[in-house]
């Protein structure tokens, strides 16, 4: 018998290969004998072959041969010792009856579930609800709106003015004035009446930003609820009946309001509305500042200048406009008293809703 030493390399392949795909001991045991028995073992034929090998050969044919039978019997016990422990594991005993591990889902912010149930009102009263940029042109924050550069009002919505006047996600041209984060969510009228003729109703609801020094009730960041309905036959009742049903909704009962005359650049007239006093029934609480009435929103009719911006005929159309701070909407629903617990990240606030 003649033997070499790739003829010894290739019976340890063929047995390494055999080692690995053995799934149980009995055949692991069944391989060592085919492998390294006594009596059969590819092995000891080779190693009882050596005395028939010329002598200058016969030291390393034996080395060889010595040094696969130990590697072979090593890979052998490993691969038992891998089924045993496997074998362990999957008997351990397991109690379904137990009951399970609670996963930690969390909730929706209380703002977004205000979110929700603003939209869902305002939904079933017939408006659609829109989505807007949060990064906007000074044209469309402003200009459109009847705010023109240097205009007093300006100071009333200071924001954070971006870099530049054009970014991949919004195109501008250089006359729409530089890059601004909102400071209300009324630019989406301008955006959707240019798409769009009359009659229209939407609500847009969304987060707008403020350069302001922030308090119980003022935050940079905030929410804004716009509402905007504009046909050929619009006046200030249908204005009234909308903020009244849209109140009397969210608050689950019939609301009173009342408007006051004030001023907006973008509504003519314009007015501030009030409520009446949810906590006392308007006899004067010190929610209310005894005063028996709440005051929660701006609005008023479009102004014509605005419908002059986008380009509807003159005198065709009117409509109302009105803009509701959400945060403060929530506030007065939960009796929440500082406006900088949204933004606090503090559980302990979170988890009560
Ligand atoms: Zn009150």
């Amino acid at each position: 018998m003649i033997i070499t030493p790739s003829q010894i390399k290739e019976i340890k392949k063929e047995a390494e290969r055999e080692i690995e795909k053995a799934q149980d001991v009995l055949s692991l045991d069944n391989l060592w004998k085919k492998y390294l028995g006594r009596k059969e073992g590819k092995m000891n034929d080779i190693l009882r072959g050596i005395k028939d090998l010329p002598l200058d050969q016969r030291p390393q044919i034996g080395a060889l041969a010595n040094q696969v039978s130990q590697k072979l019997e090593e890979k052998i016990n490993q691969a038992k010792e891998k089924i045993s422990q496997g074998k362990n594991k999957s008997s351990v005993k397991r109690d379904f009856t137990l009951p399970g591990r609670k996963i930690d889902l969390g909730h929706e912010h209380p703002l977004t579930q205000m979110r929700w149930k603003v939209a869902e009102i305002f939904s079933s009263l017939g408006f659609e609800i829109l989505d807007g940029p949060e990064m906007e042109t000074e044209y469309y924050n402003f200009e459109a709106l009847n705010i023109p550069d240097g205009h007093p009002a300006r100071d009333m919505w200071d924001t954070f003015f971006l870099k530049g006047f054009s970014q991949k996600k919004i195109k501008t041209t250089e006359s729409e004035g530089k890059l601004l984060l909102r400071t209300h969510t009324s630019p989406m009228q301008i955006r959707f009446m240019e798409k769009r003729q009359p009659p229209l109703r939407a609500c847009v609801i969304g987060r707008c930003f403020r350069n302001e020094a922030t308090d119980v009730s003022h935050e940079h960041t905030l929410y804004q609820v716009e509402g905007f309905c504009v046909d050929e036959d619009i006046n200030v009742s249908n204005l009234i009946h909308t903020l009244r049903s849209f109140l009397s909704l969210l608050f689950g009962q019939e609301v009173k309001i009342r408007l006051r005359p004030s001023y907006f650049p973008f509504t003519e007239p314009s007015f501030e509305v009030d409520f009446s006093c949810l906590n006392c029934g308007g006899r004067g609480c010190s929610v209310c500042g005894q005063s028996g009435w709440v005051e929660m929103l701006g609005c008023g009719m479009i102004h014509p200048r605005v419908y002059e911006a986008i380009g509807y005929p003159a005198g065709k159309y009117q409509g109302f406009a009105f803009g509701i701070g959400l945060d403060r909407l929530l506030m007065m629903l939960r009796q929440i008293d500082d406006i900088r617990w949204f933004h606090s990240g503090d559980l302990r606030f979170i988890r009560q809703f």
